[in-house]
């Protein structure tokens, strides 16, 4: 008798086991198959096709922008976000124009040449020409944030609300996106600037902050690859989002 039941437990635990075993295999199966939560994105995606965009990493070569306490460098952390930016709208067919891809600014002069005003002159004149030459659809100058006290973070986005209509609405749209994803800012866009870029460009045009170097957590966050794809990803949204809208009707 004693030995029957164990058999019949025995049985009974392996029945057990094999259910969870076929539950398990049933829950890969259906996430395998099932339709890919960012289906949608895939969609709308298809809006950036042929979409001339010019990705301006801020500074370069002399200039290395503002730097975080463990030495990070803005013109590092901006030239490889645009790049992972870069990489995802050519995915999907847009026409990706940088306006630097190495550690070089575009003054135009050979290193040592010139004071660093003369420089950045030189360099933000050609950063603007360059913008405005290429009949883009969008101009994004992408930048990291510095500021005395270490508590500010957050990434942020900035337009002129002088220049073309499209900027504000493109300056929203990447803000909603960076708040939604990187999931620790409340910031809006703002047109709180007076920067020469976006003051000489006649295309939809943004500056994205994309946090502060100056916040220990966020300079820490933006030294990892993840973060710094997941901030890409989210301008990349933002972008999607912006030309998949109808255009507004011309006044
Ligand atoms: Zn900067």
């Amino acid at each position: 008798m004693q030995v029957r039941i164990s058999v019949v437990w025995v049985r009974a635990w392996w029945l057990a086991a094999l259910a969870v075993v076929f539950f398990c295999l049933g829950v890969v199966i259906w996430y395998t198959l099932a339709p890919e939560p960012s289906l949608g994105i895939t969609t709308m995606a298809r809006s950036v096709a042929d979409r001339v965009i010019v990705i301006d990493p801020g500074h370069g070569g002399p200039d290395g922008g503002c730097s975080g306490a463990s030495g990070l460098l803005e013109k590092e952390v901006v030239l490889d976000v645009a790049n992972r930016l870069g990489e995802l709208l050519r995915q999907f067919g847009a026409v990706v124009i940088m306006t630097r891809e190495s550690d070089t600014d575009l003054s135009g002069l050979a290193p040592g040449v010139g004071t660093l005003r003369q420089r950045k002159n030189l360099d933000l004149a050609k950063r603007i020409e360059l913008g405005n030459n290429s009949h883009a659809d969008a101009f994004l100058s992408i930048h990291a944030n510095a500021f005395p006290q270490q508590r500010y973070f957050g990434a942020q986005t900035f337009y002129n609300p002088r220049q073309v209509p499209d900027s504000q609405r493109l300056a929203v749209l990447l803000q909603e996106e960076l708040v939604r994803l990187t999931g620790h800012t409340q910031r809006q866009a703002s047109d709180r600037i007076n920067q020469r870029i976006l003051n000489g460009l006649n295309c939809p045009a943004v500056t994205v902050e994309i946090g502060f170097l100056t916040n220990p957590r966020e300079e820490q966050l933006l030294s990892t690859p993840k973060y710094r794809q997941q901030v890409a990803w989210s301008i990349f949204v933002g972008l999607c989002r912006y030309f998949a809208q109808a255009p507004e009707p011309v006044a």
